[in-house]
């Protein structure tokens, strides 16, 4: 009989999961000086992204019995293409992963999901997030429905970065340098500078769990109905 053992459990559970890897290409990888931020073209053949009608996420195997969660911007799928973003500032089995990809490199991964979001039919859609969640709100902003006015803030906490945003994309999102910590102090100082009216203005915010959850308890004190604030926690 075969000895039950942590080892065996875990070697049962990773072959589990191999069997279920997708494998996606690294196309190019591109470091924002300092290269904390890496931009990673990927194809992906079996993927169906015609389907993506609401912005997903892409569970990628970065090392043993180790998954990350990160999310494609901007996709085509025509040519099955996708640009993730990935923060790589911090010690983690996801940056170590991103810091080491290359053009050529076949990455894994388990599953494509679904954030749920997806912006809704009103006057004015407001994204607010941070570097990690660069590449949602990019997502969202390419789904946005015409006659809305799309607007937000992203907390990045590098001046270069902050100018290579504006330079790389054309966004109506707006850079905002990061003053505390998680940066929901940065981003509410920032969406009362706006004036927004409580009527029609739509909330999306994404990003770390903390700004996530702070955001959303100052804005429901500044009376915007919970309705109007769909939240997406990445990481704490
Ligand atoms: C639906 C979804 C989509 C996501 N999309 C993206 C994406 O597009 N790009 C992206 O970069 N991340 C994204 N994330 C977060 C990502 O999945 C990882 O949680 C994150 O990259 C940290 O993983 P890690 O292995 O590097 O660090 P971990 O080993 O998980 O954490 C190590 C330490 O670093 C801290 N930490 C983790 N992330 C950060 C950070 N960004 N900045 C500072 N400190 C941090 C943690 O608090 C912890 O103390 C997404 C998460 C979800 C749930």
């Amino acid at each position: 009989m075969e000895k039950f053992n942590f080892k065996n459990i875990k070697r049962k559970a990773g072959k589990l999961f191999e069997n279920r890897l997708q494998a996606a290409r690294v196309l190019e990888v591109r470091y924002w000086e300092p290269s904390t931020l890496i931009e990673v073209d990927l194809h992906m053949p079996f993927a169906d992204i015609a389907k993506w009608d609401e912005v997903p996420y892409i569970k990628f195997k970065v090392d043993d019995l180790t998954f990350r969660d990160y999310t494609p911007s901007g996709w085509d799928a025509e040519t099955s293409t996708c640009t993730i973003y990935i923060d790589a500032a911090h010690k983690g089995a996801g940056s170590t992963w991103a810091r080491q990809l290359e053009t050529g490199d076949t990455v894994s991964y388990l599953k494509i999901g679904s954030t749920y979001h997806k912006p809704v039919a009103t006057s004015a859609v407001v994204a607010l997030g941070d570097e990690s969640s660069m590449g949602h709100l990019l997502a969202l902003q390419k789904m946005v429905l015409p006659n809305t006015r799309f607007s937000g803030g992203l907390v990045i906490d590098n001046e270069h970065h902050r100018r290579l945003f504006h330079e790389y994309f054309w966004s109506p999102l707006e850079p905002v340098a990061r003053r505390d910590n998680f940066g929901h102090h940065s981003l509410m100082e920032w969406v009362l500078q706006q004036h927004y009216s409580i009527e029609n203005t739509v909330f999306y915010l994404a990003g770390n769990n903390i700004m996530v959850t702070q955001l959303r308890k100052m804005l429901r004190q500044q009376g915007y109905p919970s309705g109007q604030i769909k939240v997406q926690g990445f990481w704490s």
